[in-house]
Protein backbone atom coordinates (compact mmCIF):
# COMPACT_ATOMS: atom_id res chain seq x y z
CA UNK A 1 0.00 0.00 0.00
CA UNK A 2 2.95 2.55 1.12
CA UNK A 3 4.81 1.89 -2.34
CA UNK A 4 1.56 2.24 -4.07
CA UNK A 5 1.22 5.87 -2.49
CA UNK A 6 4.38 6.82 -3.30
CA UNK A 7 3.74 5.73 -6.92
CA UNK A 8 0.60 7.49 -6.81
CA UNK A 9 2.32 10.59 -5.46
CA UNK A 10 5.06 11.01 -8.18
CA UNK A 11 2.31 10.22 -10.87
CA UNK A 12 0.18 13.27 -8.86
CA UNK A 13 3.51 15.39 -9.28
CA UNK A 14 4.41 14.53 -12.65
CA UNK A 15 0.69 15.10 -14.13
CA UNK A 16 0.77 18.60 -12.15
CA UNK A 17 4.05 19.18 -14.07
CA UNK A 18 1.59 18.42 -17.74
CA UNK A 19 -1.57 18.92 -17.19
CA UNK A 20 -3.51 20.81 -19.61
CA UNK A 21 -6.99 22.81 -19.05
CA UNK A 22 -8.73 19.85 -20.88
CA UNK A 23 -8.73 17.39 -18.04
CA UNK A 24 -8.88 20.00 -15.28
CA UNK A 25 -11.90 18.44 -13.00
CA UNK A 26 -14.26 20.05 -10.58
CA UNK A 27 -13.56 20.04 -7.25
CA UNK A 28 -16.45 21.08 -4.26
CA UNK A 29 -14.68 22.50 -0.84
CA UNK A 30 -17.39 22.45 1.46
CA UNK A 31 -16.64 24.67 4.70
CA UNK A 32 -18.19 22.89 7.90
CA UNK A 33 -20.66 24.29 10.09
CA UNK A 34 -21.71 28.43 9.70
CA UNK A 35 -21.86 31.21 11.57
CA UNK A 36 -24.78 30.74 13.98
CA UNK A 37 -23.58 26.97 14.54
CA UNK A 38 -20.18 27.25 14.46
CA UNK A 39 -18.95 23.69 15.44
CA UNK A 40 -17.12 23.05 17.78
CA UNK A 41 -15.33 25.39 20.25
CA UNK A 42 -11.05 25.39 20.58
CA UNK A 43 -8.82 25.09 23.92
CA UNK A 44 -8.38 28.86 23.29
CA UNK A 45 -11.97 29.92 22.56
CA UNK A 46 -12.09 29.96 18.90
CA UNK A 47 -14.95 28.43 16.94
CA UNK A 48 -14.69 25.40 14.74
CA UNK A 49 -16.09 27.66 11.49
CA UNK A 50 -12.95 29.75 11.59
CA UNK A 51 -10.45 27.18 11.24
CA UNK A 52 -12.35 25.26 8.48
CA UNK A 53 -12.68 28.42 6.29
CA UNK A 54 -8.95 29.81 6.92
CA UNK A 55 -8.44 26.25 5.80
CA UNK A 56 -10.42 25.24 2.76
CA UNK A 57 -9.07 29.13 1.27
CA UNK A 58 -5.76 27.22 1.33
CA UNK A 59 -7.01 23.76 -0.29
CA UNK A 60 -8.68 26.31 -2.95
CA UNK A 61 -5.39 27.92 -3.63
CA UNK A 62 -3.41 24.13 -4.07
CA UNK A 63 -5.68 22.32 -5.81
CA UNK A 64 -6.36 25.64 -8.57
CA UNK A 65 -2.21 24.91 -8.78
CA UNK A 66 -2.54 21.99 -9.99
CA UNK A 67 -5.22 23.56 -12.73
CA UNK A 68 -7.92 22.05 -11.46
CA UNK A 69 -11.20 23.64 -10.90
CA UNK A 70 -12.69 24.37 -7.66
CA UNK A 71 -16.35 25.78 -5.69
CA UNK A 72 -16.16 26.68 -2.53
CA UNK A 73 -19.52 25.70 -0.52
CA UNK A 74 -20.55 27.70 2.66
CA UNK A 75 -17.57 30.33 3.15
CA UNK A 76 -19.80 33.04 3.51
CA UNK A 77 -21.09 31.45 6.86
CA UNK A 78 -24.78 30.95 6.05
CA UNK A 79 -25.49 27.60 4.61
CA UNK A 80 -27.65 26.37 7.64
CA UNK A 81 -29.42 23.31 6.29
CA UNK A 82 -26.99 19.90 5.75
CA UNK A 83 -28.73 18.91 2.53
CA UNK A 84 -27.89 22.08 0.56
CA UNK A 85 -23.90 21.62 1.22
CA UNK A 86 -24.22 18.06 -1.13
CA UNK A 87 -26.89 19.78 -4.00
CA UNK A 88 -24.40 22.91 -4.28
CA UNK A 89 -22.05 20.51 -5.09
CA UNK A 90 -23.42 19.15 -8.39
CA UNK A 91 -21.34 18.92 -11.21
CA UNK A 92 -18.35 18.46 -9.41
CA UNK A 93 -15.46 15.41 -9.45
CA UNK A 94 -15.22 14.93 -5.55
CA UNK A 95 -16.47 16.95 -2.96
CA UNK A 96 -14.34 17.22 0.31
CA UNK A 97 -15.94 18.57 3.52
CA UNK A 98 -13.45 20.55 5.97
CA UNK A 99 -13.83 20.41 9.36
CA UNK A 100 -11.97 20.37 12.66
CA UNK A 101 -12.30 17.89 15.44
CA UNK A 102 -13.26 17.70 18.86
CA UNK A 103 -13.19 14.98 21.31
CA UNK A 104 -16.31 13.09 23.68
CA UNK A 105 -17.63 15.68 26.42
CA UNK A 106 -16.64 13.04 28.99
CA UNK A 107 -12.95 13.70 28.25
CA UNK A 108 -12.83 17.66 28.51
CA UNK A 109 -11.59 19.08 31.25
CA UNK A 110 -11.12 23.21 31.93
CA UNK A 111 -8.39 25.60 32.39
CA UNK A 112 -7.78 29.00 32.30
CA UNK A 113 -6.53 31.35 29.39
CA UNK A 114 -6.50 35.22 28.85
CA UNK A 115 -8.74 35.48 31.96
CA UNK A 116 -11.53 33.20 30.53
CA UNK A 117 -12.63 29.47 31.04
CA UNK A 118 -12.24 27.20 28.40
CA UNK A 119 -12.60 23.53 27.59
CA UNK A 120 -10.03 21.40 26.57
CA UNK A 121 -8.72 17.53 26.16
CA UNK A 122 -4.78 17.05 25.31
CA UNK A 123 -5.99 13.02 25.20
CA UNK A 124 -5.78 13.20 21.43
CA UNK A 125 -4.80 14.41 18.31
CA UNK A 126 -4.34 14.24 14.50
CA UNK A 127 -6.01 14.04 11.48
CA UNK A 128 -9.08 11.63 10.24
CA UNK A 129 -10.91 10.99 7.10
CA UNK A 130 -14.61 9.68 6.50
CA UNK A 131 -16.13 8.02 3.96
CA UNK A 132 -19.71 6.67 3.57
CA UNK A 133 -20.76 3.28 1.75
CA UNK A 134 -24.02 5.21 1.47
CA UNK A 135 -22.38 7.62 -0.84
CA UNK A 136 -22.93 6.71 -4.85
CA UNK A 137 -19.14 7.08 -5.32
CA UNK A 138 -17.87 6.01 -2.04
CA UNK A 139 -14.89 3.43 -3.50
CA UNK A 140 -13.58 6.57 -5.25
CA UNK A 141 -13.87 8.50 -2.18
CA UNK A 142 -12.51 5.84 -0.47
CA UNK A 143 -9.09 6.41 -3.06
CA UNK A 144 -8.95 9.94 -2.53
CA UNK A 145 -9.63 9.60 0.94
CA UNK A 146 -6.51 6.89 0.89
CA UNK A 147 -4.17 9.57 -1.44
CA UNK A 148 -4.86 12.30 0.86
CA UNK A 149 -3.96 10.54 4.48
CA UNK A 150 -0.82 9.24 2.61
CA UNK A 151 0.20 12.39 0.99
CA UNK A 152 -0.95 13.77 4.59
CA UNK A 153 1.59 11.14 6.78
CA UNK A 154 4.29 11.33 4.35
CA UNK A 155 4.63 15.92 5.03
CA UNK A 156 4.34 14.54 8.34
CA UNK A 157 0.91 15.12 9.71
CA UNK A 158 0.07 11.56 11.85
CA UNK A 159 -3.51 10.14 11.81
CA UNK A 160 -5.38 10.39 15.23
CA UNK A 161 -6.62 6.84 14.95
CA UNK A 162 -8.73 7.57 18.03
CA UNK A 163 -12.34 7.15 16.26
CA UNK A 164 -12.21 3.67 15.66
CA UNK A 165 -11.78 2.83 19.73
CA UNK A 166 -14.96 0.81 21.16
CA UNK A 167 -16.31 3.48 23.06
CA UNK A 168 -19.85 5.46 23.00
CA UNK A 169 -20.00 7.85 20.28
CA UNK A 170 -17.09 6.06 17.93
CA UNK A 171 -16.76 2.90 16.73
CA UNK A 172 -16.08 4.65 13.39
CA UNK A 173 -14.64 1.11 12.00
CA UNK A 174 -11.46 1.96 10.09
CA UNK A 175 -11.63 1.69 6.20
CA UNK A 176 -7.92 2.11 5.66
CA UNK A 177 -5.91 1.92 8.91
CA UNK A 178 -2.87 3.20 7.48
CA UNK A 179 -3.93 6.13 6.26
CA UNK A 180 -6.04 7.54 9.01
CA UNK A 181 -9.56 6.81 6.88
CA UNK A 182 -12.63 5.45 8.90
CA UNK A 183 -16.64 4.62 7.67
CA UNK A 184 -18.83 6.76 8.93
CA UNK A 185 -21.85 5.77 7.14
CA UNK A 186 -24.87 7.78 7.85
CA UNK A 187 -22.86 11.84 7.76
CA UNK A 188 -25.73 13.77 5.95
CA UNK A 189 -23.28 15.70 3.75
CA UNK A 190 -21.00 12.69 2.42
CA UNK A 191 -24.39 10.10 2.24
CA UNK A 192 -26.74 12.38 -0.10
CA UNK A 193 -23.35 13.43 -2.75
CA UNK A 194 -23.82 12.55 -6.29
CA UNK A 195 -20.21 12.35 -6.52
CA UNK A 196 -17.17 11.07 -4.70
CA UNK A 197 -17.19 12.50 -1.18
CA UNK A 198 -14.85 12.54 1.96
CA UNK A 199 -15.06 14.24 5.28
CA UNK A 200 -11.52 15.45 6.28
CA UNK A 201 -11.11 16.56 10.22
CA UNK A 202 -7.87 18.47 9.97
CA UNK A 203 -6.82 18.37 13.66
CA UNK A 204 -7.96 18.45 16.98
CA UNK A 205 -8.47 21.90 18.21
CA UNK A 206 -9.49 20.89 21.71
CA UNK A 207 -6.12 19.86 21.99
CA UNK A 208 -4.07 22.75 23.22
CA UNK A 209 -0.74 21.66 21.31
CA UNK A 210 -2.40 21.09 18.43
CA UNK A 211 -4.59 24.04 18.55
CA UNK A 212 -1.47 25.92 18.08
CA UNK A 213 -0.16 24.32 15.41
CA UNK A 214 -3.53 24.30 13.68
CA UNK A 215 -3.64 28.17 13.66
CA UNK A 216 0.07 28.36 12.19
CA UNK A 217 -0.42 29.82 8.52
CA UNK A 218 2.38 27.97 7.20
CA UNK A 219 1.37 24.71 8.61
CA UNK A 220 -2.22 25.27 7.23
CA UNK A 221 -0.26 25.52 3.61
CA UNK A 222 1.63 22.70 3.90
CA UNK A 223 -1.11 20.66 5.21
CA UNK A 224 -3.72 22.09 2.08
CA UNK A 225 -0.96 21.33 -0.18
CA UNK A 226 -1.45 17.24 0.99
CA UNK A 227 -4.69 17.48 0.87
CA UNK A 228 -4.42 18.75 -2.90
CA UNK A 229 -1.57 16.30 -3.79
CA UNK A 230 -3.72 13.34 -2.59
CA UNK A 231 -6.62 14.76 -4.73
CA UNK A 232 -4.80 15.26 -7.74
CA UNK A 233 -3.47 11.63 -6.89
CA UNK A 234 -6.67 10.19 -6.82
CA UNK A 235 -8.10 12.15 -10.12
CA UNK A 236 -4.99 11.11 -12.03
ZN1 LIG B 1 -17.16 19.94 12.29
Amino acid sequence: MRRVSRIALALAWWLASTMSPACAALIAIDVGHYLEKPGAISARGRPEFEFNLDLAREIDTEIKSYGHKTRLIGDDGRIKELWRRPRAARGADVLISVHHDSVQERYLSSWRYEDADHRYSDMFSGFSIFVSRENAGWRKGLQCASAVGAALIKAGFRPSLYHADPVYGENRPFADKAHGVHFYDHLAVLRRADMPALLFEAGVIVHREQEITLRDSSEQKKMAASVALGIAACLG
